[in-house]
């Protein structure tokens, strides 16, 4: 059965095919390869976010949709920029910006704690849901660094590493990522769907 990868940023979708692999029954498609547009996020939380996409792809392409919705929370931001993580510094997906910003406003503050937060949502297309988490924590860096990855990679460090996410290759971050914790929940459902696609009727 198909399963659509829910997002319209080509990183985003090599990190999820690369996390989830081959699941036996399970064909995935992309929102890119349907030509779906990105549904709008008008939520105040991640969790409201990755539901709403996920409802929306899953209802538009009629087929179970995984989608998810990432922030970077900074301790000393009191959680900022979170659910704004794509349009911190005003302009939609200008990662530079967006780490400039951030390094600006962490200027001279010594608690760089930091964290990844994703909730991944499969849903189906009759409104059924199911919500994972994946945590990553690590601190802000003093200037970025390193070119993999995408977002914010550059200036976060994992905990337990000296190098930034953008220094990982791309199945370093992939085995600790925020994301592969999120999905690996999810996979548990979607072993089960692809051997039981009748499941959803
Ligand atoms: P989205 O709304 O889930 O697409 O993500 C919000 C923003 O968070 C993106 O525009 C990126 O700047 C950032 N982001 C999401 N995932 C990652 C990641 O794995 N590494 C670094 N930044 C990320």
């Amino acid at each position: 059965m198909k399963v659509l990868l829910g997002s319209g940023n080509p990183a985003k979708l090599a990190e999820m095919r690369e996390i989830l692999g081959d699941i036996p029954g399970i064909v995935w498609v992309s929102a890119l390869d349907l030509g779906l547009p990105e549904p709008p996020e008008p939520g105040e939380t991640l969790e409201e976010n990755a539901v709403t996409k996920a409802l929306a792809y899953a209802k538009r392409a009629g087929l179970p949709a995984i989608s998810e919705d990432t922030g970077l929370e900074v301790e000393a931001l009191a959680g900022a920029p979170g659910v704004l993580s794509s349009r911190f510094s005003g302009k939609e997906k200008d990662y530079a910006a967006n780490n400039q910003k951030l390094l600006a406003l962490l200027r001279g503050t010594e608690n760089r704690r930091a964290r990844f937060r994703t909730v991944a949502v499969l849903a189906l297309p009759d409104g059924r849901f199911w919500t994972s988490q994946g945590i990553l924590a690590g601190e802000i860096a003093y200037e970025p660094r390193g070119t993999g990855g995408f977002g914010y990679d550059p200036i976060f460090i994992p905990a337990g590493e000296k190098r930034t996410l953008a220094q990982l290759s791309p199945a370093e971050k992939n085995a600790l990522s925020h994301r592969r914790q999120a999905l690996e929940g999810l996979r548990p459902l979607l072993l089960v769907l692809g051997q039981n696609p009748d499941l959803l009727t």
